[in-house]
C-alpha cells in the first residue's frame, strides 16, 4: 500500500512533470550557460523562462529581481547578509522567536561575529506576533527585519504587508522567509512591499537544492560567495540548470493548480482535525486557526509522547512529524511551541500533519483510523494520564506516582 505521506512541510514529492522538464538538461542540454556558444541555445532560454515562472508565482515586478540559490537556507542567509550592506549606523536585526533555524542560527552567528544586535519579538499562545513589541523593537538602528510569511510548524500566517510598512517607516529593509507560503497561498511581492523574500524548490514539488531570493530593485546586497558574474554577481557559480528548470516548472504548476487545490487540501486538513478532536479527548489544535496555511495542522495530545506516536504511525505507513526534538537525550518541545508557552505536558505530545495536492481522502481515512487508537494505547501506558483520570486521594500515592514517572521502564 502507498504510504500516507503527511509531512509536506518537511519536503514534497517532485512532480513527475517537473522531473520530465528537468531530464533533458542532464542529458542533452548540458552546456555551461556562460559559454559563448550556449548563449543562443536552449540552456540560456530555459534560465530566462524559469526566472519568469518564479517571477509570476511570487508577483515580482521584474524577472531580474529573482536570484537563484541552493535553497531556502541560502536565501535566508543571503537576505540577512543584506543587513550588513545597509546604511551606516544601522546594526540591528529584528526577528521573531518562531523563525526557522535558517534565520535564527544566522542571526546568532551575525550577533557573535559582527557584533550586531538581534531583537527577538515574542508571539502569543496562538503563535501570533506581539505587534506592540514589534513596534517597540524597531528603531533608528534597525537595518533589517526578518519575519516569516507562514510558520512551518503551525502554519500560522504573519501579516507581512503591515509588518513591512512598519519596518519601512523605521527606515529598515524587510525580509520574509516565505518558504512554506510560496505555492500554497497567493503572493504578490510587488504589492506587499517586502524587499526580500525566500523560497525553496522542494517545498513546492520541485527538486531539493534549488531555491530563490526575491530582491526588490534598488536593494543592495552583499554576496555570500565570491566568484564569477552569475546571477548578477550576487550568487556566483555555474548555475544549477536542471534544478532551475525544475523550480520553474514547479512554479508554473503551483500557480495554475493553486486555485482548485487550495480548497480541496483545506477540506482534507479540516477533516483530519475534526475527526481527531471528535474521537480523542484533550487534543488541542495549535496555531492561529483564522490565519493559517490551508495544508497544516499541528495537534497536541496531553500525556502522549509525540515522538512515540510518530514512530507508531510510521510503522503503520503514515508519515508525520513531531513537535519535539531529542536534544542530548531529553525530549524538548520545539522552540516554536515553547515560544507559544504551550505547557510541557501538552507540547511533548504535538504532531504536525502537512498536506499537499498529492493527498486524498484515503490518506485522511488512514490517519483517522490510526491516530485515536495509538493515542489511547500510549495513554494507557502513561502514569500522568492515569493520574489525570483518577486523581490520587492521599499523599503516599502522589509520591509513588512521582517516583514511577521519573524512573521510566
Ligand atoms: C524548509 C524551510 C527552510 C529551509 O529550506 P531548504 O531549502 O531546506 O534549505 C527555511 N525556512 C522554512 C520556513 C522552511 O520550512
Amino acid at each position: 500500500m502507498r504510504p500516507a505521506y503527511l509531512d509536506n512541510n518537511a519536503s514534497t514529492r517532485v512532480d513527475p512533470d517537473v522531473v520530465g522538464a528537468m531530464l533533458p538538461f542532464f542529458t542533452e542540454h548540458f552546456s555551461n550557460p556562460s559559454s559563448m556558444h550556449a548563449s543562443r541555445g536552449p540552456v540560456s532560454a530555459a534560465l530566462v523562462d524559469a526566472r519568469r515562472s518564479v517571477q509570476r508565482l511570487v508577483g515580482a515586478a521584474n524577472a531580474d529581481e529573482i536570484v537563484f540559490t541552493s535553497g531556502g537556507t541560502e536565501s535566508d542567509n543571503m537576505a540577512l547578509a543584506a543587513a550588513l550592506g545597509a546604511a551606516h549606523g544601522r546594526d540591528e536585526i529584528v526577528t521573531t522567536r518562531v523563525e526557522h533555524a535558517a534565520v535564527l542560527a544566522c542571526c546568532k552567528h551575525l550577533e557573535m561575529s559582527m557584533g550586531i544586535t538581534v531583537r527577538v519579538v515574542p508571539v502569543d499562545a496562538y503563535g501570533r506576533l506581539d505587534l506592540g513589541a514589534y513596534e517597540r523593537a524597531l528603531g533608528p538602528r534597525t537595518a533589517l527585519v526578518s519575519i516569516m510569511m507562514a510558520n512551518n510548524e503551525t502554519g500560522t500566517l504573519f501579516p507581512v504587508d503591515v509588518l513591512a510598512r512598519l519596518a519601512h517607516e523605521a527606515g529598515a529593509l524587510f525580509h520574509t522567509d516565505a518558504v512554506q507560503a510560496v505555492g500554497r497561498i497567493p503572493i504578490d511581492a510587488a504589492a506587499s512591499g517586502v524587499d526580500l523574500l525566500s523560497l525553496s524548490g522542494h517545498k513546492l514539488h520541485g527538486p531539493k537544492g534549488i531555491g530563490a531570493l526575491y530582491v526588490r530593485r534598488g536593494v543592495r546586497l552583499r554576496p555570500l560567495l565570491r566568484g564569477g558574474h552569475q546571477e548578477g554577481g550576487l550568487r556566483p557559480g555555474t548555475e544549477n540548470v536542471p534544478g532551475i528548470v525544475g523550480l520553474g516548472r514547479a512554479a508554473d504548476l503551483a500557480r495554475t493548480r493553486m486555485p482548485e487545490q487550495d480548497g480541496r487540501i483545506r477540506i482534507l486538513r479540516d477533516r483530519i482535525e475534526r475527526g481527531i478532536v471528535e474521537q480523542v479527548d484533550r487534543g488541542h489544535v495549535l496555531g492561529d486557526s483564522d490565519h493559517r496555511l490551508p495544508n497544516t495542522s499541528c495537534i497536541a495530545f496531553e500525556c502522549v509522547d509525540g515522538q512515540a506516536l510518530v514512530r507508531l504511525l510510521a510503522d503503520a505507513h503514515v508519515g508525520v512529524s513531531s513537535g519535539s526534538a531529542c536534544a542530548s537525550g531529553a525530549v524538548e518541545p520545539s522552540h516554536v511551541l515553547r515560544a507559544m508557552n504551550v505547557p510541557f505536558g501538552t507540547a511533548r505530545g504535538a504532531i504536525r500533519f502537512s498536506l499537499s495536492r498529492d493527498n486524498d481522502d484515503s490518506d485522511v481515512d488512514r490517519v483517522l483510523a490510526a491516530v485515536p487508537t495509538f493515542v489511547r494505547s500510549l495513554r494507557n501506558r502513561s502514569t500522568a494520564w492515569r493520574r489525570a483520570q483518577n486523581p490520587p486521594t492521599d499523599r503516599s500515592q502522589i509520591h509513588s506516582h512521582a517516583f514511577v514517572e521519573t524512573h521510566p521502564q
